[in-house]
């Protein structure tokens, strides 16, 4: 049970904001000194960890340390390291208008900020976040998602145990308890959830003007050309689609494949979701299982009877969906109308790539793009030209471990970006100061204005 289950959430934010003001929150070695802490809880407590995530939703031990809880050390690592670089004050040189001054640019934490997430990653995506407020020197409220209720539970009672309740508190609960959240004047607000729902906070925090960061939904294209190695496509865009139960944000949502290839395609992916899954995949510690009843209902819904190549059934009883082989799929499917989230694997097929590009900028900005092919500088075209929050050549999904290029979505996926110092940016003001010094003033800024001075201020500013 948590120390601070009979104070209200207004209080403990209230408790927070005063924290902030103090200043306490601002020194460096204070921020290193809760990142350590929060290393140090997850390196304790790392089995109980994995027992709730697969509690949860059967995630194996392996995936929970692999794509979970090693991915908030390797942000907190980073963070330690180069914090004192990222918080230096930036000087650029001052425009004519201002010389002669000194410019600073500062990053100045906003204060105390809301993180909201969801439960399909639900320590990482629960906890980079916090790592990225934390180093910037905020005070952070986290709300995990109901719907991950074992970890989050468990994420909430070691997270209110450890941490001052003015640095860092968690707070459960489901719609309710978010709403509650929302009415309540953050500095900052960073949702990751569904597009539907970002729309809900975004609404709430304009109330108070506060900025908002919100990682979205997406329906991530691939689109496969027939120079691509298709060995190596079909073994990536299989394991980037299963991965998590195909429960990611940024897992290939449908793929595209050339005329030319596909029934060879087919044929290695096949192979390869016997390969990964050795022919078993109930048995599988590599595919979690589906996280509820209705996304259950709702994915085998999805699936059209006369189209599946491989697998098509599932196991209510045990919210278990095989992974799933879609072929000849058009844009008129069901499967293509909503965001798929689970392991089913539509393709579709293209033999003009120009008309198949003009489709995909029509459609909302996905979270991902991906592109198979050995023609670098035709895929750095389609990437250049095509608005997605990230993407890849050649491979899938990995581009959301790497901490060091920013991560977030564009138009319908998102706002805003994450990870590394892109987090770390995201959670501090950029503020500019301006140093002028007394020995020297611009005598024409001043009335009377006259002609001369004016004729000054033209040759100037031409
Ligand atoms: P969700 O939007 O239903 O829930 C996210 C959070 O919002 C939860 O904490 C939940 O309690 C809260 N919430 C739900 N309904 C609410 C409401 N009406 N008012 C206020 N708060 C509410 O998302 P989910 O089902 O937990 O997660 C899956 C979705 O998240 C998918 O669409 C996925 O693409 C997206 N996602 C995006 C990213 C990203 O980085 N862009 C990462 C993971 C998941």
């Amino acid at each position: 049970m948590s120390k601070n289950e009979d104070r209200s959430i207004s209080e403990i934010v209230e408790n927070q904001k005063s924290y902030f003001l103090t200043g306490k929150s601002m020194p460096i070695a204070t921020r290193k000194k809760y990142l350590r802490e929060l290393k140090l809880m997850l390196q304790e407590n790392e089995n109980i960890i994995a027992e709730a995530v697969y509690k949860d939703y059967k995630k194996s031990y392996f995936e929970v340390i692999e794509n979970e809880i090693s991915l908030v050390y390797v942000e907190i690592n980073l963070a330690l390291r180069k914090l004192r670089k990222w918080s230096k004050p930036h000087r650029p040189v001052p425009s004519i208008v201002s010389i002669p001054a000194r410019c600073m640019v500062c990053q100045q934490p906003y204060g105390t900020v809301l993180c909201i997430s969801p439960w399909n990653y639900p320590i990482q995506l629960a906890l980079i976040p916090v790592v990225a407020a934390m180093a910037a020197g905020n005070t952070v409220i986290l709300k995990p998602s109901e719907i991950s209720n074992h970890t989050s539970a468990l994420l909430s009672e070691l997270i209110n145990n450890r941490f001052p309740e003015e640095v860092f508190y968690a707070q459960e609960g489901g719609i309710e308890e978010t709403t509650e959240l929302l009415s309540i004047h953050f500095d900052k607000i960073f949702f990751t959830g569904s597009t539907h729902v970002g729309r809900i906070v975004m609404r709430a925090a304009a109330e108070h003007l506060t900025p908002v960061t919100l990682e979205l939904a997406g329906k991530n294209p691939v689109i496969v050309l027939p120079d691509c190695n298709l060995k190596m496509t079909a073994k990536r865009i299989v394991w980037g689609k299963f991965h998590n139960g195909g429960q990611a944000c940024v897992a290939p949502d449908h793929i595209y494949v050339h005329e030319s290839i596909k029934e060879k395609l087919l044929e290695e992916v096949k192979m390869n979701i016997e390969k990964q899954f050795k022919g078993n995949a109930i048995e599988s510690e590599a595919l979690p299982r589906i996280i509820n009843e209705k996304n259950y209902n709702r994915l085998m819904k999805l699936i059209p009877a006369d189209r599946v190549v491989l697998g098509g059934s599932g196991i209510k009883e045990e919210l278990f969906i095989e992974p799933t082989v879609l072929r000849d799929i058009t844009e008129d499917d069901t499967i293509m109308q909503e965001e798929i989230f689970g392991p089913l694997m539509p393709f579709l097929s293209f033999d003009d790539l120009d008309a198949l590009l003009e489709q995909i900028k029509l459609k909302p900005s996905p979270l991902a793009l991906y592109i198979f092919t050995r023609n670098f500088r035709l895929a750095r075209k389609i990437q250049r030209g095509i608005r997605s929050g990230g993407g890849m050549i050649n491979d899938t999904v990995v581009h959301f471990v790497n901490s060091s290029t920013p991560f977030g979505g564009v138009g319908e996926s998102g706002m805003g970006n994450y990870h590394g110092r892109a987090g770390f940016e995201t959670f501090s003001h950029r503020k500019a100061v301006i140093k002028k010094p007394n020995w020297f003033e611009l005598w024409i800024k001043y009335p009377p204005y006259t002609n001369f001075k004016l004729k000054i201020i033209k040759l100037l500013l031409r």
